[in-house]
């Protein structure tokens, strides 16, 4: 069963649940994603994503030293076979805050887009909206949603293949249109952890291919490089992640993060990152394939602190 207490679950899955918190709560403190008075409206799919994350946030503010309010929200789309009682069911027996909007952008979709053309752009277009307007309905100032670390490092090879952009997915970003919030609280989470928290405690997985489209292909690709990285060199996506978090403009070429044009001789010490080493490489540790890591077990979760009186 979902959300047990900790005491109720295997020590192994304790383990993974403790792992997975503080990676969670270091994500929200290094990012001040929760703060004191906020309301989080949670986006549950129904994938293991969604589930572990409304999971993990329910546990954090159990313990957190602020007040903030949770609420889950799911979007039924109207897709063929959508089990449109399971969430409504989950959320019950959990007793947490909740709000089904049932909206058939299934249909609006299948009607505008022509056979053989890629559907998403429009779904998420249309399903953005009804995600603000819940939003603002529930008085909700942050949107959290399910992405993970595989999720941003991907993201951010898409990027730069596809779209010639340094760019991934940020742990914290306002809405395009201004007016909420937007935080990953699994920013700093393995999706392979995820895999075996959501196996082990066996959250009801709601098949995330109903619509009918497949995952993006270039996306599939990447996904498999990185998976073969990992497999042959462990820690390559960690390290992936901590490099979004280590950026050295002087060391890329963009003219407006970096004044290139204006740089004098006579201050490598006040370039952020040190000056050029000319034919020198940088070295690696390529034997022990260790990678600075993001936050460890130890970590004690001290998210957000009440503010003064
Ligand atoms: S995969 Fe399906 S549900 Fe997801 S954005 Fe694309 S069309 Fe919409």
């Amino acid at each position: 069963m979902p959300n047990q207490s900790p005491e109720a679950l295997s020590q192994n899955l304790q383990k993974l649940r403790r792992f997975i918190e503080n990676r969670v709560g270091k994500a929200i403190g290094d990012y001040k994603m929760i703060e004191d008075g906020d309301t989080v409206m949670v986006c549950l799919s129904g994938g293991k994503d969604s589930y572990t994350l409304l999971d993990v946030l329910l546990a954090l503010r159990k313990r957190a030293p602020i007040d903030f309010r949770i609420i889950a929200m799911n979007l039924d789309q109207k897709q063929p076979g959508f089990p449109a009682e399971v969430l409504p069911n989950y959320l019950e027996k959990l007793g947490v805050e909740y709000r089904i909007v049932t909206q058939d952008t299934y249909s609006i979709v299948k009607e505008k887009v022509p056979e053989g053309k890629t559907t998403c752009s429009l779904c998420s277009r249309l399903r953005r909206g009804i995600i603000y307007k819940t939003a603002s309905e529930l008085g909700a100032n942050k949107i959290a949603l399910g992405h993970h670390r595989d999720d941003i490092v991907h993201t951010l090879f898409l990027n730069m293949l596809f779209g010639g952009k340094l760019k991934a997915m940020p742990p914290k970003l306002v809405t395009d249109n201004g007016d909420y919030m937007v935080i990953r609280p699994l920013a700093y989470v393995p999706e392979a952890d995820i895999i075996r928290y959501a196996r082990g405690v066996n959250f009801p997985i709601i098949p995330c291919n109903l619509c009918g489209t497949q995952e993006n292909l270039q996306r599939q690709k990447i996904r498999e490089m990185m998976a073969d990285w990992d497999a042959r060199y462990p820690g390559r996506t960690e390290s992936v992640m901590t490099a979004i978090q280590n950026v050295v403009p002087s060391h890329l070429g963009d003219r407006s993060l970096f004044d290139f044009e204006g740089l004098q001789a006579g201050y490598a010490d006040a370039i952020p990152g040190g000056g050029d080493i000319a034919f020198d490489t940088e070295s690696y540790d390529t034997e022990s394939c260790e990678t600075p890591v993001l936050g460890d077990e130890a970590q004690v979760i001290t998210f957000g602190a009440k503010p003064n009186p």
